[in-house]
């Protein structure tokens, strides 16, 4: 699809045939919408090619109810009282959105080989979770484009382009209102979802334009209506606090609103910025000051804490000194535990650390702890699932490249969550070195407590003494 063909406001565009389809959906819907007179929910559907048993109802973060699928792969929920709004359902590992109301009589059939190209509602209820869902697919593709294109522009031709691109999507939504007449609460999720996508564009263009002008243009001048949007942000609208959209757009804000505010007001000529932990603290105390709706704080407050303690790999005494400031701005943080443990977790895995001395099991009647296992020599711990049959390929490849190159290290991976019998036969049938392979025995509390944030994550040790928990298989020093 060619760049232009996307963004022409004048109906051109080639994804016509998407127009068309929403067209015939209109129609269809028209002639059998029926109107709302239950107070019930019924949400049901089918499930082609299913990867668990279960379909988990959820509003924000809270499951609402859970169906087991039948013989035919069905599901079916009817809720007597349905907290209108946002909610999703989990189909592990997929998650969908699914906007309900009163009097909603919604069925989907989906196929996992082919999550979200496959997805389609209909019934009562059903045109503004299609006009969504129709929005994600095509925002997905703009994306790639975004990226790959976009933005390189000036800062005038980008804003122009991002502003015709919303008002293409605001004029869609206009003409789904026209026909259904969506409750407010509806177009307001769907008028959000349209906004703050593009929004979101313009939040990280001066860093995103920036890397393509080799990180100068990161303090280019930008037109004076650029962030026009941002004399009517609602920081504090609990029906939109865990949109996608919305959350992603905030996440940016606050990574612009911080670094300019840090470059402007905290002197050493941009230094600042460049202090993990002073940036930070600067952002924590930035979402203070603005956000007052408790879960969208509680959850920017634990992106940041993810982000500055997963990334910035600072020292222990940075490390304390930032979770003393996150405990102090958030009192009643639900992710608290969470970070808390994350923080213990960095912590017990800093270097000249004994390894944490958890238990594997060695595939025969053994179970060895990881201390054992890299007693007296250089070992380096990386870590696999069965799942993802590419990823192992290539790190078990990566693994035997660098144990030629590094013959002073022994390489042991570690399968996370396989059952036995197919770890076995993996192992077996990629001519792995039996002696050098283990298993989780819990698989949980070894990815917690080793802080597995990334597939290609390990662990050098050396006599069972941690020299970089936090190293992948492709750092240059292994
Ligand atoms: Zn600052």
């Amino acid at each position: 699809m060619g760049f232009i063909d996307l963004y022409t406001i004048n109906g051109s565009y080639s994804y016509m045939n998407k127009h068309l389809l929403y067209l015939y959906l209109f129609v269809f819907a028209g002639c059998t919408t029926v109107k709302k007179e239950s107070l019930n929910v019924f949400f049901a559907g089918e499930i082609v090619n299913p990867t668990s048993n279960y379909v988990v109802l959820f509003k924000n973060n809270v499951v609402v109810d859970s169906a087991k699928l039948d013989a035919k792969n069905r599901f079916a929920f009817e809720l007597n009282s349905v907290s209108e709004g946002l909610h999703h359902f989990d189909h592990s590992p997929e998650l969908q959105y699914i906007f309900l109301e009163k009097g909603d009589s919604i069925m989907t059939r989906l196929n996992t080989m082919d999550f979200d190209e496959s997805l389609v509602f209909s019934g009562i209820g059903s045109e503004i979770n299609n006009f969504l869902l129709e929005l994600f697919l095509v925002q997905e593709k703009e994306e790639e484009l975004m990226y790959k294109e976009v933005y390189r522009l000036e800062p005038q031709e980008f804003h122009t382009i991002i502003d015709s691109l919303r008002l293409l999507r605001l004029a869609e939504l206009d003409v789904l209102d026209k026909e259904e007449i969506l409750s407010a609460n509806s177009k307001e999720i769907a008028e959000a979802s349209i906004n703050y996508t593009y929004y979101n564009y313009k939040e990280l263009y001066p860093f995103e334009h920036g890397k393509h002008a080799g990180g100068k243009s990161i303090h280019i001048n930008l037109p004076s209506n650029f962030y026009k949007y941002r004399q009517n942000l609602n920081y504090n609208n609990s029906n939109l606090s865990y949109l996608r959209p919305y959350y992603d757009f905030m996440k940016s804000h606050f990574k612009n609103l911080s670094y300019r505010s840090c470059v402007h007001n905290c002197g050493g000529k941009g230094n600042a910025v460049m202090n993990k932990l002073h940036f930070n603290r600067h952002k924590l105390h930035l979402i203070d000051s603005l956000v007052k709706e408790s879960e969208l704080k509680d959850n920017l407050f634990r992106n940041v804490a993810i982000d500055y303690l997963l990334m910035a790999y600072d020292t222990e005494l940075n490390n304390r000194s930032f979770i003393e400031d996150f405990h102090e701005l958030s009192h009643n943080n639900k992710h608290t535990k969470e970070i808390n443990n994350l923080y213990a977790g960095i912590q017990n895995l800093q270097p000249n650390k004994k390894i944490p001395n958890i238990i594997v099991y060695d595939g025969n009647t053994d179970e060895i702890s990881l201390q054992e296992i890299a007693k007296d020599k250089k070992t380096v711990f990386y870590f696999w699932s069965g799942v993802n049959k590419s990823h192992f390929r290539k790190i078990n490849k990566r693994a035997k490249y660098l144990s030629l190159k590094k013959p002073e290290y022994t390489f042991i991976g570690i399968n996370l969550d396989t059952d036995e019998t197919l770890w076995k036969e993996m192992v077996q049938s990629a001519g792995l070195d039996q002696e050098k392979q283990y298993k989780a025995i819990d698989s949980d509390k070894l990815r917690q407590e080793l802080i597995i944030n990334a597939p290609i994550k390990c662990i050098i040790v050396e006599d069972a003494v941690i020299v970089d928990a936090f190293s992948t298989m492709y750092n240059a020093s292994l």
